[in-house]
């Protein structure tokens, strides 16, 4: 495969897996000057995760947070590879990766091995189900475009049911029940946006259904959003509240089947409680291809959660030839965007360091080789020096704050300002939700395609057409 990529057998070669929140922060910054760079994803373009739920209610259109990842990679000095496929191994001690090509269409070849120099894994996690039953049948996620897509379709669908002629006031309560599963930030904000979604709109399009929607997040430990403040928590709390979102804590989710959860209540008591859909926000596991290549390196990689980084973010037991990054890593940070980012731009700050070291020995091995006069002398001897001072630091995350869109125009945002801690909640939260949100979009395109959405939705109101 090497003739067909941009492949110089002088040049170490970077293989990037993913084309999330780290691999891309990593493409940004990357000089590819001094390496073969060649990326592989299943998705040819970068998902902004933050504004999925928007998508999943239609107040979004879904091109509006995506970005093709070859309008990156094409602006970088030297080509980029960048190959939809989905990689199916990594041998860490052969140093390759095979792939395939999983999509609908296939040519002759479909599948091929590559060899790595440098690994940068980060190929993200996939929805933990717990293994509870029916969940994967009949939930929708909230982590791919197709989850956000298949929600807003399934979503008019109980509403169009709940308008059929005739249908009983008991079918129309169970197909207009609505259950969010999981407290996390991700439940959180779909409940919110799904409010919106019927408060803005439903009620112009559906009068007669609109008092009869119900919204019901199920969080099985003692509060939701454990990782802000008290104040946001009880803020949101209430705000739920008025808005008629029923929160259901210490309540687990034990089934999910086709018309119906099955619940835990706080008292043990299992209850069925009827409903027209259920999306499912419960965290994160790890992937196969994941757990695959941690077993080939079993006394290293014993996390369960994912994969053993250093702090320079060198996979345990992968002899400096591994890098991974975001929500496939086990770490003390949480798996956030905020996270994979900064990691993503800190690896491709450590490449230059490695071009610059790998350069400076090269010369000195010239050197060494040449014969010994007082310029060359010289020369390593100011060489030798230069690599002393290229010192490889450790990550560090910085901590930009937690931000967190909670339904009627209101945000609830922990920001670190003077090493305290900032909690606001409200409608100048949510302007600055809008603003933040906006600029962390990586591209003039989509920054204008998401306003443009916003600023229809607020004239025309949400699209109600189920494709
Ligand atoms: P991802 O961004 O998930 O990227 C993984 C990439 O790997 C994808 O491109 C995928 O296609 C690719 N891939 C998968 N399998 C393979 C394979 N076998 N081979 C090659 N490539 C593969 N975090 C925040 O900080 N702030 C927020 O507001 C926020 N909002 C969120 C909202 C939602 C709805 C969700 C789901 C998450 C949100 N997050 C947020 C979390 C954030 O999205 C993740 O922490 C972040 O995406 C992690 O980045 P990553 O690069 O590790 O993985
Ligand atoms: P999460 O892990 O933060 O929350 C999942 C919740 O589901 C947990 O509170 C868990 O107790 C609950 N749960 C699990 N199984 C359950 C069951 N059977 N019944 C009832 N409840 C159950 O997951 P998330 O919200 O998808 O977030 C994932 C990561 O992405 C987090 O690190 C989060 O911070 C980040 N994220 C951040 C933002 C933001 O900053 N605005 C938005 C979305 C996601």
């Amino acid at each position: 495969p090497g003739a067909q990529l941009p492949f110089d057998p002088e040049k170490k070669t970077i293989v990037v897996l993913g084309s999330g929140w780290g691999a891309t922060s990593l493409l940004k910054t990357l000089d590819t000057t001094d390496y073969n760079v060649v990326v592989v994803s299943p998705k040819n373009y970068f998902l902004f995760t933050p504004l999925l739920p928007s998508v999943a209610v239609g107040t979004l259109s879904p091109r509006s947070i995506l970005q093709p990842t070859r309008y990156l990679t094409r602006h970088k000095t030297r080509q980029v590879s960048v190959i939809e496929a989905e990689a199916k191994e990594v041998d860490p001690v052969k140093k390759t990766v095979t792939f395939s090509d999983n999509s609908e269409i296939k040519g002759q070849v479909s599948s091929t091995t590559i060899g790595y120099d440098y690994l940068v894994y980060a190929v993200g996690a996939e929805t933990q189900t717990f293994g509870i039953p029916g969940v994967k049948e009949h939930s929708c996620f909230m982590k791919e475009l197709s989850d956000a897509e298949r929600m807003q379709r399934q979503f008019m669908d109980c509403v169009e049911t709940a308008a059929f002629p005739g249908q009983t006031q008991e079918e129309i309560d169970r197909l207009l029940h609505m259950v969010v599963v999981g407290g996390g930030p991700t439940g959180i904000e779909l409940s919110g946006e799904l409010h919106d979604f019927l408060e803005d709109d439903l009620k112009n399009w559906y009068p007669e259904l609109a008092g009869k929607i119900r919204i019901t997040l199920v969080e099985a430990l003692p509060s939701v959003l454990p990782m802000f403040s008290k104040q946001l928590i009880d803020y949101t709390e209430s705000t739920f509240k008025k808005s008629k979102i029923e929160i259901l804590t210490k309540t687990m989710v034990k089934e999910v089947k086709e018309q119906s959860v099955m619940l835990q209540m706080p008292d043990k008591n299992i209850v069925e409680v009827p409903c027209g859909m259920v999306i499912w926000a419960a965290g994160n596991v790890g992937r196969q291809i994941t757990r695959d290549l941690m077993a080939k390196l079993p006394t290293t990689q014993t996390n369960r959660r994912g994969i053993t980084v250093d702090d320079h973010l060198r996979m345990a037991g992968s002899n400096d030839s591994i890098f991974a990054i975001g929500d496939c890593t086990a770490s003390s940070y949480a798996p956030t965007a905020q996270v994979a980012s900064q990691q993503g731009n800190y690896l491709a700050r450590q490449f230059a360091q490695f071009a610059k070291k790998d350069a400076i020995e090269a010369r000195l091995a010239t050197l060494k080789t040449a014969p010994q006069t007082e310029e060359t002398k010289n020369e390593a001897a100011s060489l030798m020096k230069q690599l002393e001072k290229l010192k490889l630091r450790p990550f560090h995350y910085s901590h930009q704050g937690s931000l967190a869109y909670i339904g009627s125009d209101k945000a609830i945002a922990d920001l670190p300002i003077f090493n305290g801690n900032f909690a606001s909640g409200g409608v100048a939260t949510y302007l600055f939700w809008r603003s933040a949100y906006l600029s962390t979009l990586f591209s003039l395109r989509n920054r204008t395609l998401v306003a443009t959405d916003w600023l229809k939705c607020k004239l025309f109101g949400r699209d109600v057409s189920r494709e």
